[in-house]
């Protein structure tokens, strides 16, 4: 399906492919969901929504609920794949009810990364028979739902506090494959993986039943590109951008045409007052472009072509078992344009509440979806 439609000197200038998907989406709520909404569906055929809301989603009616704010604040369809909150006292039971409701469920270490205070205290729960964790991890393998990992720890055994940068390393070594081990029928997406030791685990142990997903900024960016010239708080996530040789060993793996790696934006506004503050909030908005700043990756990885369309449109829902032929097709043309300040509230009083500051704001993005 992937048709290059302009080249000039041997590079592609335009090309079409078939509307990807995001396999990992924090759309956000009430009036931001308004704003960021037509930014996906405008690009994204389905996607994954994160359920870190405020309280967080952990049950099939608030996901329902959820879901029609969402498809309220998107256009005709879209489709929204809804997820719950894996929390200590998540029940099994509201699991099972939810079987035709979410796709997945998400775990958060808690205290880690937005709104995951109500994330499990102790890992060792998703693989101690007798906790809820694990009992409802038996039941998402039932259904053949999916296990949506922020794949980092906080603590080693010993109780010591990691660093931020070996947060991934410790989860991937330690915890990930305890939790394999324990649910061997369960279907497994580390997301947003950062490290070069998360890629040599997907390398390795990645298929049928585990996979990846990658975002644009680790493919794009590098810890030097975070404090060049002092610290750039609209370039700062969870997981952490690492080193270059993880920049490298995750490009390497996106281009390496596996049916276990996938797009996953991990785009997650936050107002310019969270983001500029003495505690800078982790994320930022990727969906005002958010397939152009893939485009642009693939294409400094010389991999604009059918692994590109793999990789964002048909890995993921083969994976997720998200059975679907539709033909809607996007175009995208290689001309520079530059992110402005967004504003999701018109009655707020202050305004840095009410703006978002988009990735790359006043920079250019090399791919411009065509209209
Ligand atoms: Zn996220």
């Amino acid at each position: 399906m992937f048709e290059v439609l302009g080249r000039t000197e041997g590079k592609v200038t335009a090309f079409r492919m078939l509307k990807p998907d995001d396999w990992h989406q924090h759309m956000r709520d009430g009036d931001m969901l308004k704003l960021v909404g037509p930014m996906v569906s405008k690009r994204f055929y389905s996607a994954i929504i994160m359920p870190n809301l405020t309280p967080p989603i952990t049950t099939a009616q608030q996901a329902f609920e959820y879901r029609q704010r969402i498809l309220d604040a998107t256009e005709p369809g879209f489709i929204p794949l809804m997820t719950l909150y894996l929390t200590d006292g998540l029940d099994p039971e509201e699991v099972r009810k939810s079987h035709n409701a979410v796709w997945a469920i998400k775990y958060y270490p808690r205290g880690l990364t937005t709104n995951s205070d109500s994330g499990v205290k102790n890992p060792a729960d998703l693989w101690t028979p007798g906790t809820k964790p694990y009992d409802c991890l038996q039941v998402l393998a039932e259904q053949r739902g999916v296990l949506l990992l922020h794949a980092a720890d906080g603590f080693d055994r010993a109780g010591a506090e990691l660093d931020p940068y070996d947060q991934e390393k410790h989860f991937v070594m330690h915890t990930l494959p305890e939790i394999i081990k324990a649910h061997p029928r369960l279907k497994i997406s580390v997301e947003h993986l950062s490290t070069k030791w998360g890629a040599d685990f997907i390398v390795t142990h990645g298929g049928e039943y585990l996979g990846c997903s990658l975002t644009a900024h680790h493919l794009l960016l590098d810890r030097r590109d975070v404090f060049r010239g002092g610290f750039h708080p609209h370039r700062s996530w969870m997981p952490v951008i690492q080193p270059p040789e993880h920049k490298e060993a995750l490009r390497h793996l996106a281009t390496a045409d596996k049916p276990f790696v996938w797009l996953g934006s991990d785009s997650a506004p936050h107002p310019r007052v969270k983001k500029e503050a003495a505690c800078c909030a982790s994320g930022v908005l990727m969906a005002h472009a958010g397939i152009e700043l893939y485009a642009e990756a693939f294409e400094d990885m010389k991999a604009l072509d059918n692994r590109f369309e793999r990789f964002a449109s048909l890995n993921g829902r083969k994976f997720f078992g998200f059975i679907n032929d539709h033909m809607q097709t996007i175009e995208l043309v290689r001309e520079e344009w530059k992110p402005q300040p967004l504003f999701y509230a018109e009655s707020g009083e202050n305004l840095d509440v009410s703006e978002l500051v988009p990735f790359r704001l006043g920079e250019n993005i090399r791919w411009k979806l065509a209209a």
